[in-house]
């Protein structure tokens, strides 16, 4: 855990994001500072792009959190929350964004290991981290409310990439998710909705092509372009914010048409 002393005062409102370390939850973390969160994030083995992102939330005058908490793992998802409440003492925002692609594989080669990577990452772990941000927020458990966005993608959508089932279908479990999240948790004063991006420039697609793939794809989109991280941040932030104060239960799209 890193933190650094700022100019915050212990009653900015605060965001929580898994993977705020790289890519869209970077990109997250320093819209959330500058709409004026302190902003906690968690990574799962990358120090040293953790270290960076808490400067640049710094750089903003809020105040950065660190925790390195794996999502799979309920127990440290768990610690990750009592180590927030326990120094800040508050949660306003929550981003369920830590996720994997997982190796591409034909449906003929799944296996119960690889499955169990994708799918213990990208929808268990947003289900950890849901019920613990539901009992630290919830009005009828003495929290105060507050909002929740899931981090999904078009994938669910359309099926993915080919020999991409396994990220397709966990995103679809988190679109569901989302459905049954804005349901349960709207009287305990929680509103959830889900972003779904398409394709965005981030190492993400280390993993299946790097950026071979976003040059190839790219042009395809409808906008004719790779989308970038902060274009997805500030749809998250808008629906993290007050002027969403209406959107519950939405899977919105941020995909250049795709
Ligand atoms: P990224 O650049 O690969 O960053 C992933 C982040 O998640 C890193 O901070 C990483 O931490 C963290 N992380 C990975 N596994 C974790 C785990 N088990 N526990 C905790 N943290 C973990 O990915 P990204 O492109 O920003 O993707 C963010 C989210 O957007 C994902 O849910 C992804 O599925 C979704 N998405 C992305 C795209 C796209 O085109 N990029 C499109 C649709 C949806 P470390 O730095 O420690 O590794």
């Amino acid at each position: 855990m890193s933190e650094r002393p700022s100019s915050s005062s212990a009653s900015n409102p605060v965001a929580l994001i898994t993977g705020g370390s790289r890519g869209i939850g970077r990109a997250i973390g320093l819209a959330m500072a500058r709409q004026g969160f302190d902003v906690c994030f968690s990574f799962v083995s990358n120090e040293k792009a953790a270290q960076e992102s808490a400067l640049q939330i710094q750089k903003t005058g809020r105040r950065a959190m660190a925790i390195k908490a794996d999502v799979a793992s309920q127990s440290q998802v768990k610690a990750m929350f009592q180590t927030l409440k326990a120094a800040w003492g508050r949660l306003d925002a929550v981003v369920n964004n830590a996720g994997i692609v997982g190796e591409p594989r034909s449906l003929m080669d799944a296996s119960q290991d690889h499955l169990a990577q994708v799918f213990q990452t990208n929808v268990l772990g947003c289900f950890f981290v849901a019920g613990e941000a539901a009992r630290l927020m919830s009005t009828q458990q003495g929290g105060k409310g507050g909002t929740i966005v899931n981090m999904s993608s078009i994938a669910a959508r359309h099926g993915g990439m080919v020999n991409e089932a396994h990220y397709a279908a966990s995103k679809g479990a988190v679109d569901s998710l989302t459905l049954a999240m804005a349901k349960e948790l709207a009287p305990h004063g929680i509103r959830v909705n889900a972003v779904r991006p398409g394709l965005i420039q981030t190492e993400i697609h280390e993993i299946h092509g790097g950026q071979e793939l976003l040059d190839r794809i790219g042009p395809a989109v409808p906008l004719g372009r790779v989308g970038g991280p902060e274009e997805v941040a500030d749809l998250v932030a808008y629906l993290l914010g007050p002027k969403s104060s209406y959107v519950h239960g939405a899977l919105i799209d941020v995909s250049g048409g795709r």
